[in-house]
């Protein structure tokens, strides 16, 4: 037997417990649960996929800086209107406005788009894995924060943080599946993933996009501008997702449940009536 070898890993698989073992051990909070890292091979994939901007790693409650990529060019970057220190600055707004504990399935955050006026996106979420949606990027665009009005841009990227957000945690492996083009009974089929029947977007769905959907599909723009108070904004028309994205980034925004009894009203109400949603919207609010 090699005692020396044993004892030799047993040192080395000890010392981080070891040397931070106290005598408060017993009354410290438990470390949230972490996620199962990404596998590198898949985040290889993802990097040519998305060779986005700036790019940061959110696993394990840490924000790290990976890297800036090559090939990436930006109007605001060769400006010198946007550098490193305004997107650690950026990236930091995020982990500081989204805790931790509920946004464990966001994994990479890229700071990215050119365009002037916010011409491209304000931001879009992905999931990483091709079979679950256990894991997400979040992207968020630098032109439409660095070229918005200086007296706006601050709600407006809190606003969008706030609404890829709601993606995520509407679309996760709790709510739904990437069986798409083979969802099971009830569930909804958005191109993208399957709403499981007991999701909150299926329930979404039934409520608010079921009986328009006909006269919506036919010209959805007609729609809208027939139909505008039905909508918080004109961008919730886009689909059943978007809309349900706008009415919760207005559901947390706004300081009480909405009294007016339009639908749009109705769609921010919608989110309290759950404990998930509840929980969320506060604690994003301790933030803002
Ligand atoms: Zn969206």
């Amino acid at each position: 037997m090699n005692h020396k070898k044993n004892i030799i890993i047993a040192l080395l698989a000890m010392p981080l417990g070891f040397f931070s073992c106290s005598k408060d051990d017993e009354t410290t909070t438990p470390e949230p649960e972490t996620l199962v890292v990404v596998d590198p091979k898949l985040e290889q994939a993802l990097d040519q996929q998305f060779p986005l901007g700036f790019k940061y790693n959110l696993q394990n409650n840490e924000l790290t800086f990976v890297k800036v990529f090559d090939s990436y060019t930006n109007e605001a970057v060769e400006r010198d209107l946007f550098d490193r220190n305004d997107a650690d600055a950026m990236a930091q707004k995020f982990v500081d406005l989204i805790p931790y504990n509920i946004r464990k399935e966001t994994a990479f955050l890229y700071l990215t788009g050119s365009r002037p006026n916010g011409g491209n996106f304000e931001g879009f979420v992905e999931s990483i894995n091709t079979n679950d949606n256990t894991h997400w990027l979040v992207a968020l665009g630098i032109g439409s924060y660095i070229f918005a009005d200086e007296s706006t841009r601050e709600e407006n990227l809190i606003g969008t943080m706030i609404h890829e957000f709601a993606h995520i945690k509407s679309a996760n492996s709790e709510q739904a599946s990437r069986n798409v083009g083979n969802c099971g009974q009830n569930e909804l089929d958005s191109g993208q993933e399957c709403f499981k029947s007991d999701s909150y977007m299926v329930n979404f769905y039934n409520t608010f996009w079921e009986d328009i959907l006909e006269e919506w599909t036919e010209d959805s723009e007609a729609y809208y501008n027939a139909h505008q108070e039905d909508f918080v904004t004109g961008y919730a028309s886009s689909n059943y997702s978007e809309d349900f994205a706008e009415s919760f980034r207005v559901f947390v925004f706004e300081d009480a449940m909405s009294t007016g009894n339009t639908k749009a009203d109705q769609k921010v109400n919608f989110f309290y009536q759950f404990d998930y949603w509840k929980s969320i919207r506060l604690a994003i609010r301790e933030n803002l």
